[in-house]
């Protein structure tokens, strides 16, 4: 083999994929539709990933998880919305699969000892709130408060879009405890807490949304929630960098979801196109409709293609930014854009619930807007990565 350059997972990575998919594959279309209708959670599911281990997978293997890196977990990501769970199913793990980073990384000893072998097990449910009424993309304006009072914070404020919160006993919560103007840069002044999301002084409120109801997402009225000093991650004021440490596996793992939804709709696209007959021949004799699935396929290829690029610079600690932002803008965008042509290619069926190919629509939709839309992500690239200036 000549130097360096090499697209193959290793064994234990197509083991994994063949694992998780075969794992996955025992939840039905009628299972996720019937979850998505009800607005229920997909605890069976859960406790299926729990149980075959996967949900410690890049867990360090002193809390009892595998130690494995982002390349793996979006192997599993992909795997499990491609199954046809989508995001219903996705969401359902993504937190306990790589979004504890925060802890792992910056966690007191005590914090990891007490909560990641329960992420593993998955007794442990968390969610991660970030966005508020008056901040979405710009963090910096959130105004949730942790004041300091003796050994422990008195957080007051609101939340929203928090996925999970419903099922959640934990909460990543990003709070200000130095207000935005007495900060010496915008960012600075914010701080982490890993806590318990005590219903005496949180109202959770489920928000109705477009699809993806398996899985809540909230508002949070946060109403004097004391917070031990214990339950800060890292340093008072440094919370931002905390985050961003992990923005960018985030972004990979979001990517991986897309691509596994859009790989989805385009098999169910060419299964139908191929048995559907209209006219005397099958629609997919047609060129506009087969035309568009073959260019989808090309476009979930390439995307893919940076995809692995990313999540292999970030395993083997080199910068990512570039990539983890391409792979999330492509995947969002190739994985909403299969799920649209497999809905044209079957019709009215694709309106309907009955095919679950608008269930996959709706779900596809989401990775254009969160964890970050697409414009934030243009942004990104053409002020960091060409030098155009910054234009937010
Ligand atoms: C289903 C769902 C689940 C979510 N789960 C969570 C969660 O678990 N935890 C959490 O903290 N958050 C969560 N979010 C929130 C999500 O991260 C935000 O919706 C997202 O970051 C966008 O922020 P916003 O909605 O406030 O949009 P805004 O910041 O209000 O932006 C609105 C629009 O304007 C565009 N825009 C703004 N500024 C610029 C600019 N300078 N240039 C170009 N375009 C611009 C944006 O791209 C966007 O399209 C979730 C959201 C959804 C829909």
């Amino acid at each position: 083999m000549s130097g360096g350059m090499n697209f193959e997972l290793t064994e234990d990575q197509e083991l994994i994929r063949k694992s998780v998919a075969e794992l996955a594959g025992k939840f039905d279309d009628h299972y996720w539709m019937t979850k998505d209708q009800a607005h229920e959670f997909p605890q069976e599911f859960y406790d299926a990933i729990a149980g075959g281990g996967w949900l410690g997978m890049t867990i360090p293997e002193e809390y009892g998880g595998h130690g494995l890196g982002i390349t793996e977990a979006t192997i599993l990501a992909e795997e499990v919305a491609r199954s046809g769970g989508g995001m219903n199913a996705a969401s359902a793990i993504h937190m306990s699969i790589f979004g504890m980073q925060p802890v792992v990384v910056f966690g007191s000893d005590a914090m990891k000892a007490e909560t990641l072998p329960r992420i593993v097990n998955g007794d442990l449910h968390v969610c991660f709130g970030v966005t508020e009424p008056g901040a979405g993309l710009d963090t910096s304006r959130i105004t949730t408060f942790a004041k300091r009072d003796g050994d422990s914070y008195l957080v007051n404020g609101r939340k929203v879009w928090i996925s999970k919160a419903l099922e959640s006993e934990k909460i990543l919560l990003l709070t200000r405890t130095t207000p935005r103007d007495e900060a010496a840069k915008p960012t600075d002044g914010l701080t982490l807490f890993f806590t318990d999301l005590d219903r005496d002084h949180v109202d959770i409120r489920p928000i109705n949304k477009m699809g993806r109801n398996a899985v809540s997402s909230n508002e949070l009225f946060i109403d004097d929630l004391r917070v031990p000093a214990e339950h800060r991650i890292g340093e008072e004021g440094k919370g931002f960098k905390y985050i961003l440490h992990g923005l960018n596996p985030e972004r990979m793992l979001i990517a991986a979801e897309a691509l596994g939804i859009g790989r989805v709709a385009l098999d169910r696209a060419v299964k139908y196109a191929n048995e559907r007959v209209v006219f005397d021949r099958p629609i997919g004799m047609n060129q506009g409709i087969q035309f568009p699935l073959a260019d989808s396929l090309a476009r979930l290829d390439a995307a893919e293609l940076i995809l692995r690029k990313a999540t292999w610079l970030y395993d083997n600690g080199k910068p990512c930014g570039r990539e983890a932002n391409m792979a999330k803008y492509l995947c969002a965008d190739a994985g909403f854009a299969a799920a649209d042509r497999a809905l044209q290619t079957h019709g009215g069926m694709g309106y309907s619930e009955e095919y679950n190919i608008s269930r996959f629509f709706r779900e596809s939709r989401l990775m254009k807007i969160a964890p970050v839309s697409q414009e934030m992500i243009l942004n990104f690239l053409g002020a960091n990565v060409l030098g155009l200036p910054k234009s937010y």
